[in-house]
């Protein structure tokens, strides 16, 4: 069988012709197998849709519960037959419920990794290796210049602001799916006892990973409009990115704005965003990781999908490993 036949690029995303469905389509297909629930990623409108249990939970979530035809969960690690392919989910360490989707077909194995880190992760479970003719990997941060730090050094660095700024408030934006939870994990396992405040728009999820095992201690709403603006001196709220330099941060006092994001390794970025203080914590590969798990993995081939193809296409070659870029569209950096 050749690769196109188990899995080859097309205007809607991944499709298998081996067993007839697509993966992570940006437009709305009969059967589509979602890695994860980032917008970019697991959209609304497709007749069925095979997923883990909490992706579907986070679809429900933000589209409503009809948001495709049907629904399957995916049990990790459990092969399942779809026409004439042998489908299974295994985990990315990306955000909650987030899977890599391994395809096989007439012996070959095709892995769709979608996004993936490799960094400990204390709200997802770790991403699994798995060998394979061909690695389809993400591209966010493929260059030499993304290695993000230890994680637990950029929360210690909130946490020592809010140490020194204890009368001002501390707007921590964070995408609203994984990002905003990783956050307030980490801040309670530094050892943040205190209420943390939650914009109205991180609630539900933040509700979800709570009721998936994810203890993110006590929370507040920010929206509270009797609130007074002392009351939120020394405290922590968590935002949406786009509102902290925002109308609505400054119903805070003396807001210290921050964002937690891999892009906050470049400095003008920060600065663009009117960011005081960047947390630079990705829940994407860096470029260390990219090519180790290329390095571990050993495929005959990688293909390389939305981000930064070029240097990682290049890296590929200079070590003797095919690969190409898939020039797929429709898949954003998101709000990282
Ligand atoms: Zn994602």
């Amino acid at each position: 069988m050749r690769p196109e036949d188990v899995l080859c690029p097309t205007p809607a995303g991944l499709f298998s012709k081996a067993g007839d469905f697509h993966i992570d389509p940006t437009r709305p297909v009969p059967r589509a197998l979602i890695t994860h629930g980032h917008s970019d990623h697991a959209r609304a409108g497709h007749g069925s849709v095979l997923a883990t249990r909490e992706t579907l939970r986070i679809m429900a979530v933000r589209y409503g519960e009809g948001f495709a035809g049907s629904t399957e969960a995916a049990a990790l690690g459990e092969t399942m037959r779809i026409g004439d392919a042998a489908v299974v989910f295994q985990p990315a360490g990306h955000v909650l419920g987030s899977a890599q989707i391994v395809v096989e077909a007439g012996g070959l194995r095709i892995v769709a990794s979608g996004d993936y880190k490799r960094r400990a992760d204390p709200t997802c479970l770790p991403f699994v290796p798995v060998p394979c003719d061909i690695f389809i990997t993400e591209a966010t941060f493929a260059l030499p210049v993304f290695r993000h730090p230890e994680p637990k050094a950029e929360i210690g660095k909130l946490i020592a602001s809010l140490a020194q700024f204890p009368e001002r408030a501390h707007l921590v934006g964070a995408y609203s799916l994984g990002k905003a939870q990783r956050v307030i994990r980490m801040l309670r396992d530094a050892g943040y006892e205190r209420p943390i405040y939650l914009h109205g728009s991180m609630e539900k999820l933040c509700r979800l990973y709570e009721e998936e095992g994810v203890a993110l201690g006590p929370l507040a709403s920010a929206t509270v409009a009797t609130g007074k603006k002392g009351d939120f001196a020394g405290a922590v709220v968590v935002c949406p990115p786009s509102e902290i330099a925002e109308r609505w941060a400054r119903r805070f006092p003396d807001p210290v704005a921050c964002f937690a994001s891999g892009w906050m390794r470049i400095r003008q970025r920060a600065k663009q965003a009117g960011v005081e203080l960047p947390l630079v914590l990705s829940d994407h590969a860096d470029w260390d990781e990219l090519t180790a798990t290329i390095t571990e993995l050993g495929p005959q081939e990688v293909w390389v999908t939305h981000g930064r193809e070029e240097a990682l296409v290049r890296w590929c070659d200079l070590k003797g490993i095919p690969a190409r870029p898939l020039h797929m569209v429709g898949y954003e950096d998101e709000a990282e």
